[in-house]
């Protein structure tokens, strides 16, 4: 049963996305890409509940930091060049050997994002690089739906840094706008932004109810189980919207 909380519904000129944990489910591809990071330089069993702890801080959104200092709290005497580029060997895979990334799943259907794209303008602000994003969106069909997009090359400050939500508001209203998002840096730069934030905090993640409850300290208006029930809670932007759209629930 929702809470009251829950009902929170939005009437948004731009829905910005988070990408990992929102859009896309990366528990086969970035974390497993992650753990096996860590295990092949530590030699240490590592689990997704120990990656989730360190999810759960601020300042590990950056997956090639977060194996770096991971490693290097494990014993591991290693940089980070020598870990990212391990990394990145085990996400894209090397010699025709398929890489992780192929274990990623897209989570938002093309229906609805064609729905949610009539009703508000639609951007990204990830804190993936460009090569990264690109590659998913257009293996996904789904590049053509997302106006300005935002990567963590584009700005001089990664998330909780609000930079990227302010390049895209471009001087608009932030209360206008909504962030969705599943992690605490994501909370922190919608807070920073004056930006409306909306959780993601999926049940089959490991320790669900605390993750929720700490964004939702962290001042997130909504917590959704998926970002599919995001339609749920958009309000047309005018009268004109298309009638074909989903029926609002009571608040
Ligand atoms: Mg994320």
């Amino acid at each position: 049963m929702p809470t009251e909380k829950n009902k929170f519904t939005f009437a948004p000129e731009v829905i910005i996305f988070d990408v990992d944990g929102v859009l896309v489910d990366v528990r086969g591809s970035f974390h497993r890409t992650t753990l096996e990071t860590v295990r092949h330089f530590t030699n240490k069993r590592v689990t997704p509940h120990d990656l989730q702890k360190w999810k759960n801080q601020s300042g590990y959104n950056d997956d090639w930091k977060l194996s770096t200092v991971w490693v290097k709290s494990l014993g591991g005497k290693h940089e980070y060049d020598e870990v990212k580029a391990k990394f990145v060997e085990l996400y894209w895979g090397t010699n025709g050997d398929r890489g992780n990334v192929e274990r990623e799943k897209w989570l938002l259907p093309r229906p609805q994002l064609r729905r949610l794209a009539a009703r508000a303008e639609l951007a990204i602000f990830t804190g993936r690089v460009r090569q990264e994003l690109n590659y998913t969106l257009d293996r996904c069909g789904v590049h053509e739906f997302f106006g300005r997009i935002v990567t963590a090359e584009d700005v001089a400050k990664p998330k909780p840094d609000p930079e990227g939500l302010l390049a895209i508001l471009n001087g608009r209203d932030p209360a206008k706008a909504v962030y969705v998002g599943d992690n605490v840096d994501d909370a922190l730069a919608a807070q920073a932004a004056g930006i409306p934030f909306i959780g993601i905090v999926s049940p089959d993640i490991e320790r669900s109810r605390a993750r929720a409850a700490l964004l939702r300290k962290m001042g997130a208006k909504a917590i959704l189980q998926s970002v599919k029930e995001l339609e749920l809670r958009v309000a047309p932007l005018t009268a004109t919207a298309k009638s074909g759209s989903s029926p609002l629930p009571a608040t």
